[in-house]
């Protein structure tokens, strides 16, 4: 079976009680059981069914095992939104004294959260560069995972996922992998021997804009010893320990669990991924190359002039993903570029089925410092682009015309 053939028929059945060919919306609090005995099972796991919305909702779960199953996971929790699934993640392993060592490039809502990390002692060193030499040298006895996106938004940059696995490994530590940007319809890091997948499912999964969400996705060949994971002294259950431990205590007590609304919205956008995905990336690739013809500075991993091309087109299956960036030389062009264009949106946000620009300096990187910025590849003439469903003709046209307006520099 192929990728869209199982997203469709291997993780979905119809309804065993109605014959609904959808995934059911159990838009309920809590569930029912007959007797107090029976009640009694399920609390103890020793019969299957739901109590209550936070720890477990048929919706949900259905969600959960169409990730897990696009990934090639163990299992998956759904979370109430990418943040929440990549705070939990991390609080799930992580204890004072640890590091996380990570790539440089990150999504600024996670390295925020990094920062804030540091007053529960929990230390991040960042790589500085992409190869696997600049992870190695960040590395020391209190590193406890390593942490990754698959291609960086909007720096744009691509790590080599398995050269890293096994980097991990070698010093006994996970290789956690934020695959929002390529959804598994490019690139499933499990596969590659990472050990904990995590996406913002508000992104390209979801694909129509309406529902913020995320997931966790892992892929149980990691050993957790307690004498390193002190967390997971009561949680030795092989291959399953870090996703019950996941459930059982972070989406149980943290409580970030996802609304059974919003997993029902992000299955139904699901379905189109793969259709949705080739359509995009050819219309990105057709725009980076007719801005690089136009004589602007444009990076997208696609492109032969990204220093990161031949190492994504291996990783990625031939296809670069939504995101592209253009440098206008200044912040008045940029600006304007934005203002000019037609069809593309002024929106923070990305995969949407809308065609998105924005100014991340002045907008999404605000609040960093200039250093900061800096080191997310976010200059004062860039403006990112998110390339949506459009008709690829018209948003090369609307391209044209926008940059036929620009102001001379
Ligand atoms: C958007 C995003 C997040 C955060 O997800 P939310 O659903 O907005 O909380 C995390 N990582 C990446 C790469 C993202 O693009």
């Amino acid at each position: 079976m192929r990728f869209t053939t199982r997203l469709l028929h291997e993780s979905f059945a119809p309804d065993a009680a109605t014959g609904c060919v959808t995934q059911p919306l159990y838009q309920s609090t809590a569930f029912y059981q007959p007797t107090a005995e029976e009640m009694e099972k399920v609390f103890a796991g020793r019969k299957p069914g739901f109590v209550y919305t936070r720890v477990g909702n048929p919706t949900i779960a259905g969600f959960e095992r169409r990730l897990r199953a696009l990934e090639g996971g163990v299992g998956a929790v759904a979370f109430a939104s990418g943040m929440a699934a990549i705070s939990h993640a991390l609080l799930n392993v992580l204890s004072s004294g640890h590091e996380i060592v990570a790539s440089s490039g990150l999504y600024g809502g996670t390295s925020s959260l990094l920062a804030d990390f540091a007053q529960y002692g929990i230390r991040t060193r960042y790589a500085q560069g992409d190869r696997v030499e600049d992870f190695a040298a960040q590395i020391n006895e209190h590193t406890r995972l390593i942490y990754v996106e698959t291609i960086g938004n909007p720096k744009l940059d691509v790590v080599d996922i398995k050269a890293l696995a096994d980097l991990a490994h070698a010093h006994g530590v996970p290789l956690f992998v934020d695959n929002t940007v390529t959804t598994p319809y490019l690139c499933r890091p499990l596969e590659l021997g990472a050990d904990v997948v995590l996406h913002s499912t508000s992104k390209a999964l979801n694909g129509n804009g309406n529902s913020i969400g995320g997931i966790v996705v892992a892929g149980g060949k990691f050993s957790w010893k307690a004498d390193r994971y002190p967390k997971f002294r009561d949680y030795s259950f092989g291959p399953m320990s870090y996703i019950v431990r996941l459930r059982q205590r972070m989406v149980t007590d943290y409580g970030g669990c996802q609304s059974p609304f919003n997993a029902y919205l992000t299955g139904i956008g699901l379905d189109t991924l793969a259709l949705r995905m080739d359509r995009i990336c050819s219309t990105a690739q057709a725009l980076a190359g007719y801005c690089e013809s136009r004589g602007l500075e444009v990076d997208y991993p696609g492109l032969a002039s990204s220093p990161f091309h031949e190492l994504a087109a291996r990783q990625f299956g031939g296809r670069f993903g939504a995101m592209l960036t253009l440098c206008f030389g200044t912040k008045e062009r940029a600006f304007a570029f934005i203002d000019n264009l037609h069809y593309a949106l002024n929106v923070s946000n990305i995969g949407d089925a809308r065609t998105l620009v924005i100014h991340p300096a002045s907008t999404i990187f605000c609040h960093l410092s200039a250093e900061e910025r800096q080191q997310a590849g976010v200059t004062d003439d860039l403006v990112r682009v998110n390339v949506g469903l459009e008709d690829t003709e018209d948003l090369l046209e609307d391209f044209a015309q926008a940059l036929d307006h620009l102001p001379s520099r």
